[in-house]
């Protein structure tokens, strides 16, 4: 899906009200396919995090691969919410699947599931159910399949998701009429033959619209964060079994495992003269920062992850913890305000964390010390 950073899809993609061109890819695992744009400065503006108004950041310069959130395992990702993988964690996982077959891989990658983003959780659960058949076969050869039917793959996951969704609805008691209807109209439509129909983007912003008019935010967070999930496109996963067929299981679990790697996303992007400093990074995954590369970030963030606020609020929660343990060192403790301001800025209030202050770090750093020394 990376390859899907051509100009030609992504102006497709852009909000057309806006006019905006901007191409920025910041990971480095990007960096290959990277076309690199100017933005017209009198365009910069109408983009949230392309705003490229002069934030004074704090921080501590650090590489974007030096960055110890990074570091971390299952760390929730700040666009997103999934948990993230280390390098070390995706080798990992990597090396154990070539070792699997049948019904001991179905479980491995079913006890591996929160790592699969949309289209890859598709081809991981076919690849489970495929598992489940023969005890003999392995990953490659399961995507060797020539028979396989990308459009039920597709499909299915959708419906996989929804009837998620519709879960999280019911064992929330959600009383709306409408936001019911909504989802379970979708899930018929999916059922139905008239299911090519169906374009993710539109269904959630249709869903984050029912779900704000509806006032509880906790419903929202929970249902937006099952939805997100939906797989991105038909045409990728197809993109897919074509270009692994004849692949090692190492390459297509790598290939399936990367988009959860956890990347710096420079806040304030790097080619507006962002910093490389800690106060202008957010832990996300390597899918979120690189659709966030070449898209217009407002449209995108908006439409393809409206949870974004909540899942930054969870990451730096998440991070928090860290700092207060020690395991990032001690340059972190400004991290969390930092972080706070860098994104109220480039969102112009659309996020507003709450984080707690160097001084509250060192007071619940204590309070911890002084709990394990009663305990002891
Ligand atoms: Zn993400």
């Amino acid at each position: 899906m990376f390859n899907s950073v051509s100009s030609s899809i992504h102006t497709s993609n852009l909000n057309k009200n806006t006019n905006a061109k901007s191409a920025f890819v910041t990971s480095p695992i990007q960096k290959p396919f990277v076309k690199t744009q100017t933005v017209n400065p009198s365009l910069a503006h109408m983009n949230y995090f392309l705003g490229g108004q002069a934030v004074s950041f704090k921080g501590h310069n650090c590489s974007t691969s030096n960055f110890r959130v990074v570091r971390l395992n299952d760390v929730p990702c700040g666009c997103c919410g999934m948990p993230m993988l280390t390098y070390k964690q995706n080798q990992q996982l990597c090396l154990e699947a070539t070792q699997k077959s049948g019904s001991d891989l179905a479980e491995f990658l079913q006890n591996n599931k929160k790592y699969f983003r949309g289209n890859e959780s598709a081809i991981a659960n076919y690849i489970i159910s495929e598992a489940q058949k023969d005890e003999m076969t392995d990953v490659s050869s399961i995507i060797s399949h020539a028979d396989v039917d990308t459009h039920e793959i597709f499909n299915n996951e959708n419906k996989r998701v929804l009837n998620n969704v519709k879960a999280s609805l019911l064992s929330n008691h959600c009383r709306n009429n409408e936001i019911n209807a909504y989802v379970d109209n979708t899930i018929a439509q999916l059922n139905s033959e008239d299911n090519v129909n169906f374009k993710r983007n539109n269904f959630l912003s249709g869903l984050n619209s029912l779900l704000n008019s509806n006032g509880d935010k906790e419903l929202k967070h929970q249902v937006l964060d099952r939805a997100v999930k939906l797989p991105v496109s038909e045409t990728q996963i197809e993109r897919f079994f074509e270009k692994y067929s004849n692949a090692s299981t190492t390459k297509i679990m790598q290939r399936l495992l990367n988009p959860a790697t956890a990347t710096a996303e420079h806040i304030q992007p790097h080619s507006l003269k962002g910093a490389n400093n800690t106060a202008n990074y957010l832990g996300e995954c390597e899918e979120c920062n690189s659709k966030r590369g070449n898209y217009d970030l407002n449209n995108y963030w908006m439409t393809n992850y409206p949870n974004m606020p909540e899942s930054a609020q969870k990451n730096i929660d998440y991070v928090t913890d860290k700092i207060v343990k020690g395991e990032l060192g001690d340059k972190y403790d400004d991290y969390p305000v930092d972080l706070q301001k860098a994104l109220d800025n480039q969102t112009k209030g659309q996020i507003k964390l709450k984080v707690l202050t160097p001084e509250e770090i060192e007071a619940k750093r204590q309070e911890t010390k002084k709990e394990e020394e009663q305990a002891a």
